[in-house]
């Protein structure tokens, strides 16, 4: 199981980071290690500074390479919303250098994935997605407002890396990302469905 990752991919995130709006996706990768299978998440001994980044998952039903745009949306089996926790001080020191993400990304517990929905049941170029921090909203997007859509996303990905059966896609996340701490209570939510509900340790 593969996990790929969008960056940029809400205008309104990539300026608050103070990043330019990508002309093709940013693609990274979390492996499979990253899944966080427990209802806690421990704040990593190598980070002051790590950040919830809600972003809709999506996960593949069946293996393609090279799948054309018009094609792509039968590939999506099921849809989630997901935190890809960012230890953002890290990232920050990589950006600067201009090497790599993956120590700031792709860490133990990075991936957070809740339950799954049947994607045919979704208008998935309109799903609403929130994420609750102690019972406050803290970041509400709507994958309207994306960049690359999902069956470009998809076609993107496939032109380099084989799509197999399982893999998931984080697709980016909207403005309004923060920092956990101990203690916090994190809930995801589509729409009105809560599919997750994790603690910060
Ligand atoms: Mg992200």
């Amino acid at each position: 199981m593969k996990i790929f990752c969008v960056g940029r991919n809400y205008a309104a995130h990539a300026k608050e980071l103070g990043n330019a709006t990508p002309e093709a996706p940013v693609i990274f990768m979390k492996p499979a290690t990253a899944l966080l299978k427990e209802k806690y998440f421990f704040l990593p001994e190598f980070s002051n500074n790590v950040h919830y980044e809600t972003e809709l998952v999506l996960r593949i039903g069946k293996n393609g390479k090279a799948i054309e745009e018009k094609f792509a949306h039968r590939y999506i089996s099921e849809i989630s919303v997901g935190i890809d926790f960012t230890a953002r001080d890290l990232q920050e020191k990589q950006k600067q250098k201009g090497l790599p993400w993956e120590i700031a990304k792709s860490f133990d517990n990075s991936a957070v994935v809740g339950d799954f929905l049947n994607a045919k049941e979704y208008n998935l170029q309109k799903v609403n997605f929130k994420l609750m921090l102690n019972g406050e909203e803290k970041q509400n997007g709507d994958t309207a407002n994306v960049i690359f859509n999902f069956n470009y996303i998809i076609h993107y990905i496939s032109q380099y890396f084989t799509l197999q059966q399982n893999d998931l896609i984080f697709t980016g996340t909207p403005e309004g990302v923060g920092q956990v701490k101990a203690g916090d209570k994190l809930e995801g939510f589509i729409e009105e469905k809560k599919l997750f509900e994790i603690g910060i340790k």
